[in-house]
């Protein structure tokens, strides 16, 4: 690697603001490789995800913003497991260096890595396209993950927060003219743009969970195609099949922000909530019998989490109506490969 990209990662990958200590890393950069010690008896859990300009994040887009983003949707991942967030590494590739970029994009990683106290420990930096890819460390008491494969028949389902702002987020950003630009006043455009850029990771959330939801995860792709995973892999470990588990969602019950409904038009909102994707809420199934605390956990966290519907014995995900009446959910979730396959 040439002398100068040597200084590039020094300065804006490896300053204190994102290298800070941790008690589980006992090597951070400027070796070959970092080192985690997690305590006796945690598990490490670990998720890795790349961004990619004009995919996955519009060409141009603001890098403080952006960095946030691409560190949250990992640290979403972690949500989803349960798990602390122990530390983080970045590859990433550049077209040409930026300084004003750079220092934007470094103090945009920095702001989220110190709210989630999990520094950078290393990288890779390479000339090409702009591309991020970010994998994302963190820790677990043994055998207290929360995984997608558990949910049964009777348990409820909830998500936290709204669903549908980041999906309507994205509508404003590409200027789609579904979106009734009239509504969208100073507070409107900051939701939406706090919805893309800036998703909670439900760390806290996900923690509070062990040990009362059968199954999580977060929802990157819509709650119509994610909720399926969870009927899939929770099917297939109980029956070795991914047949025999459905879920009944009721539509009024879907959560959604005053924003979204002042901004999607109203035959449009079902739609964009459920496979608009980019959410980064929790979906949690719970068995009846840890509703209680799972709720009180939530409202501890003053965090907004609601019930839309249960796992049944059905086939796929219903959708009642406030009519009473089930429609197959047939929207899928936003897939990169759906038009190859
Ligand atoms: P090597 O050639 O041994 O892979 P590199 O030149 O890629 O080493 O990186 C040198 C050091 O800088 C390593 O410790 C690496 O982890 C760190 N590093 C490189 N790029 C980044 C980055 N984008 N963010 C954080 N650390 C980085
Ligand atoms: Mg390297």
């Amino acid at each position: 690697m040439a002398q100068g990209e040597f200084e590039l990662i020094r300065r804006y990958f490896g300053t204190p603001e994102l290298n800070f200590a941790h008690d589980d890393v006992l090597l951070g950069p400027g070796d070959d490789a970092a080192i985690v010690s997690l305590p006796v008896g945690f598990q490490m859990v670990m998720s890795i995800d790349t961004l990619n300009e004009s995919i996955h994040f519009p060409t141009q887009a603001d890098p403080f913003l952006l960095a946030q983003r691409c560190l949250l949707v990992n640290l979403s991942d972690l949500a989803a497991m349960g798990a602390q967030p122990v530390a983080f590494t970045l590859a990433i590739s550049l077209p040409a260096p930026d300084a004003h970029w750079l220092a934007a994009f470094s103090h945009g990683l920095a702001v989220v890595a110190q709210a989630h106290h999990c520094p950078l420990i290393g990288g890779d930096t390479t000339r090409g396209p702009l591309s991020i890819t970010i994998q994302v460390h963190g820790k677990v008491p043994a055998g207290q993950a929360l995984l997608r494969s558990g949910a049964a028949v009777g348990d409820a389902i909830y998500v936290t927060g709204d669903l549908g702002d980041a999906a309507a987020a994205l509508w404003w950003i590409l200027g789609d003219a579904r979106l009734n630009d009239a509504a969208l006043d100073a507070s409107a455009r900051q939701v939406l743009q706090q919805a893309f850029y800036q998703p909670d990771a439900r760390i806290d959330a996900g923690i509070a969970l062990r040990g009362l939801a059968s199954a999580a995860l977060d929802i990157s792709d819509g709650l119509a195609s994610d909720l399926q995973h969870v009927l899939d892999t929770s099917a297939f470990k109980r029956f070795g099949s991914t047949q025999g588990l459905g879920a009944l969602i009721k539509s009024e019950d879907i959560p959604l922000s005053d924003t979204f409904q002042r901004c999607v038009p109203l035959r449009e909102q079902l739609a964009l909530a459920l496979s608009g994707g980019d959410d980064y809420e929790l979906c949690v199934c719970v068995p009846p019998a840890q509703e209680a605390a799972a709720r009180s956990a939530m409202q501890a966290l003053g965090l907004r989490f609601t019930r839309i519907g249960h796992i049944d014995d059905g086939v796929g995900i219903r959708l009642q109506t406030s009519l009473g009446e089930q429609h197959p959910l047939s929207l899928k979730g936003y897939n990169h490969f759906s038009e190859s396959l």
